[in-house]
């Protein structure tokens, strides 16, 4: 399987069958295991072999099957999948943290990211210090003795201000931290984020691997030690593990998010390009533009590709950007990307909210920001129907 290209990989890796020898993936909606004799349970307790499993909350089936097909994907040693993306998050820090341990964060982040490295790590003793993610000077004077983890997004929500994998690893390896990655909006479909440096690979699979709203879920990808010795313990006993059913949604979404991914990208970027220039906008975001503050890095980190979400800076504020969202005809005004749906998305009201005002300014999530996740419908109708909704944001 190894010297699979990554669209077989998809398709058949981590791929077990039962004794029926189905055809698509089983699953195995089972919370346990029944061992044969008293024996074999003390055995598996003291020993989980391979293709062995106690109960689901340790490891399944169907969930081993993910795991492997996106480790294969990614070349990473070893994955755990986890019921949300926060739970990878979570899990990613707190499995490898403790008190008096530093960390250094890029300060665009998620939300909920920014919740978790601020408020939760805080409150138990570890100290962060967030940098702006794009200045390397500003990475290497954060970096300290102590300190052991460094967390960032490749490419950030809402602004898609893209971070430079192979430069901060290697000034976060020189103090021996870890590098932690958010690869949601680089996708697993055009990162090479572990050949390019980073220990931990993180996504949401909330996002483009189901690719069409349905489940919650997430994974971590990292070698064997960081995910079987350090992240799998804390899982497992601390209960966010991915269930087998949503597992099963995830694999079936692995086998088509190359095609879906492409195809996503390919209308982000004739979207982009139609807007770019527009009166009415102040910028137009997407990080496969030539305009783009880190083309140049885009070009080498992600053979060019701008990923499946665009911003729009629409002039006149609040009152415009709702305007624009309320006049959107096929987008759906929701908070998901990656869904095969377009989805537009006002952060600054919505995802971005609980951020003081100070903070949304320094991040550039403006009040006329509209984040637009592009989904799989013509190119040609989603240009034309941008295109209306923003005059409509202007009358
Ligand atoms: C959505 C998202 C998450 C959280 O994922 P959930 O599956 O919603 O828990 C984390 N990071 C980024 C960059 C995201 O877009």
């Amino acid at each position: 399987m190894s010297d699979w290209n990554k669209r077989t990989k998809l398709v058949h890796g981590g791929t077990r069958r039962s004794q029926y020898n189905e055809v698509s993936e089983a699953i195995f909606l089972t919370q346990g295991f029944v061992y044969e004799s008293a024996e074999q349970a003390e055995a598996r307790f003291i020993e989980t072999g391979e293709d062995e499993f106690i109960y689901a909350r340790y490891g399944n089936p169907t969930v081993a099957m993910f795991e492997e097909r996106i480790a294969a994907l990614e070349g990473a040693e070893d994955a755990f999948a986890t019921a949300s993306g926060m739970a990878a998050v979570s899990g990613a820090l707190t499995s490898m943290l403790k008190a008096g341990d530093h960390v250094v964060s890029a300060k665009a982040l998620f939300g909920s990211c920014i919740y978790v490295l601020q408020d939760v790590l805080g409150r138990y003793g570890v100290e962060v210090t967030f940098v702006d993610g794009t200045d390397l000077a500003a990475w290497k004077a954060a970096m300290r003795p102590d300190t052991k983890a460094v967390f960032f997004e490749s490419m950030s929500n809402p602004t898609l201000e893209v971070i430079n994998i192979t430069a901060v690893a290697q000034i976060a390896h020189e103090v021996g931290a870890t590098v932690l990655v958010d690869n949601v909006f680089s996708t697993p479909v055009f990162s090479e984020a572990i050949s390019q440096g980073a220990d931990v690979v993180i996504y949401s699979a909330t996002k483009h691997i189901d690719g069409q709203g349905r489940a919650l879920g997430g994974v971590v990808l990292g070698t064997k030690d960081f995910i079987r010795g350090t992240l799998e313990p804390y899982m497992k006993h601390t209960g966010g593990s991915m269930s087998p059913f949503n597992a099963w949604v995830m694999l079936k979404g692995l086998e088509t998010i190359d095609l879906r991914v492409r195809a996503q990208a390919e209308s982000a970027l004739a979207i982009a390009a139609a807007l770019e220039g527009h009166s009415a906008l102040e910028r137009t975001i997407y990080p496969g533009l030539d305009s783009h503050a880190q083309a140049a890095l885009v070009k080498k980190q992600l053979g060019g590709r701008g990923g499946t979400v665009l911003s729009l800076d629409i002039k006149g504020g609040r009152e415009a950007a709702f305007k624009f969202l309320n006049a959107l005809k096929i987008a759906v005004i929701s908070n998901n990307l990656g869904d095969a749906k377009s989805i537009a998305t006002h952060p600054a009201t919505t995802t971005h909210q609980r951020l003081p005002d100070d903070v949304k300014t320094d991040l550039g999530i403006t009040l006329g920001l509209v984040r637009f996740s592009v989904g799989l419908e013509d190119t040609n109708d989603l240009i034309a129907d941008i295109q209306q909704a923003v005059e409509a944001s202007q009358a």
